[in-house]
């Protein structure tokens, strides 16, 4: 039983992996692109974050230190713990922290440095989505000042959502797609990399292409491509490695990991999971 519906999910993800891990998991059908706000739903308590729930908090991440230490490159194993029967992630404060469908967000975690960073949004409301942790908030100021400059004006659609978000989101989802369909176009709760406020969908004032695979071709989506990561920005689902990430192309979200991780990957054309697993040091 249990298989089939993995299978349907599985068959039905394949059709509809556009939608991917992104703002649009849901939202793309439920609620549209831009999404409102969802409603908040009582039924979940969300216990709030607990700062002692979190050992790795270390302050000041790579972000100070960036300098000539080597960045600490741990392998996957060594950053997974079975929480509840669920493969949970022990360093969900890293910048450089993996979040995908094999390895969740611990359900209570919230960034205890959000805020929002001030560049232009397609949409006037003040939701949470604006959000983001403060150093990629710095960054992606840096990023869209440096695309000004060079004639391209770029938005931020989507950044920061909430473990209670998506879980409202999805739980909707479920009532009114059944499960099955729920789990191939929702992002289950935890999972989505935007739970980590390290990840930002990005478009151009076109709406059109705004969360389409054709913002790739786009003089925004083509100048992002090229000079993001100077700003410690990768393109986190690129083309080519749906089998890695698990997602359809997105050339739309940038993922923060920092300058130095993020021009490596990019330089040599892999993803954030292939920089952990070829774990040699350079
Ligand atoms: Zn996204």
């Amino acid at each position: 039983m249990k298989k089939n519906r993995m299978g349907m999910a599985l068959a039905a993800l394949l059709s509809a992996a556009l939608i991917g891990g992104c703002e649009a998991p849901s939202l793309g059908i439920l609620d549209g692109k831009e999404g409102q706000t969802p409603p908040s739903t009582a039924a979940d308590p969300t216990p709030g974050n607990d700062p002692s729930a979190s050992e790795t908090t270390s302050a000041t991440p790579q972000e100070s230190d960036d300098e000539k230490k080597p960045v600490n490159r741990p392998t996957l194993e060594e950053t997974i713990q079975t929480v509840d029967g669920v493969p949970t992630v022990t360093n969900p404060d890293e910048y450089h922290v993996i979040v995908n469908k094999q390895r969740s967000l611990p359900a209570d975690y919230i960034p205890a440095d959000l805020v929002e960073p001030n560049v232009l949004f397609p949409y006037a409301d003040k939701v949470e989505k604006r959000k983001l942790r403060e150093a990629p908030a710095k960054a992606l100021e840096s990023l869209f000042a440096h695309a000004k400059q060079d004639g391209i004006e770029l938005y931020a659609v989507s950044g920061y959502r909430s473990y209670r978000t998506q879980k409202s989101l999805y739980d909707t989802y479920v009532k009114t797609q059944g499960e099955a369909h729920a789990a191939a176009f929702s992002a289950v709760p935890g999972k989505s990399e935007h739970q980590t406020g390290l990840a930002m969908d990005v478009s151009g004032a076109d709406s059109v292409t705004r969360l389409e695979q054709s913002f790739a071709d786009t003089p925004e989506g083509q100048w992002l491509e090229k000079n993001c990561a100077q700003h410690g920005f990768i393109i986190r689902y690129p083309k080519g490695k749906e089998d890695i990430t698990g997602y359809a192309y997105e050339p739309w979200h940038l993922r923060y990991v920092g300058q130095e991780i993020a021009e490596e990957i990019t330089s040599k054309g892999i993803t954030l999971e292939e920089y952990f697993s070829n774990s040699s040091p350079s």
